[in-house]
């Protein structure tokens, strides 16, 4: 077997706000563990909303 990345071996995680699907990207290679959401919006929307939040804001 190629050592080879497929596409669809790509790790996929939910958006903690909106809870669309968002897939990695090279963005994200170092701080994949800690990305929550897909977005900036999302982010701070979750941050603006009580109880959305999980408490683990850097
Ligand atoms: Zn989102």
């Amino acid at each position: 077997m190629p050592k080879m990345r497929r596409k669809a071996d790509l790790p996929a995680k939910t958006c903690a706000q909106c809870g669309r699907p968002m897939v990695w990207r090279k963005a994200w290679a170092k701080t994949w563990d800690a990305v929550k959401y897909c977005s900036e919006r999302c982010r701070s929307q979750a941050k603006a909303t009580p109880g959305g939040a999980d408490g683990a804001q850097p």
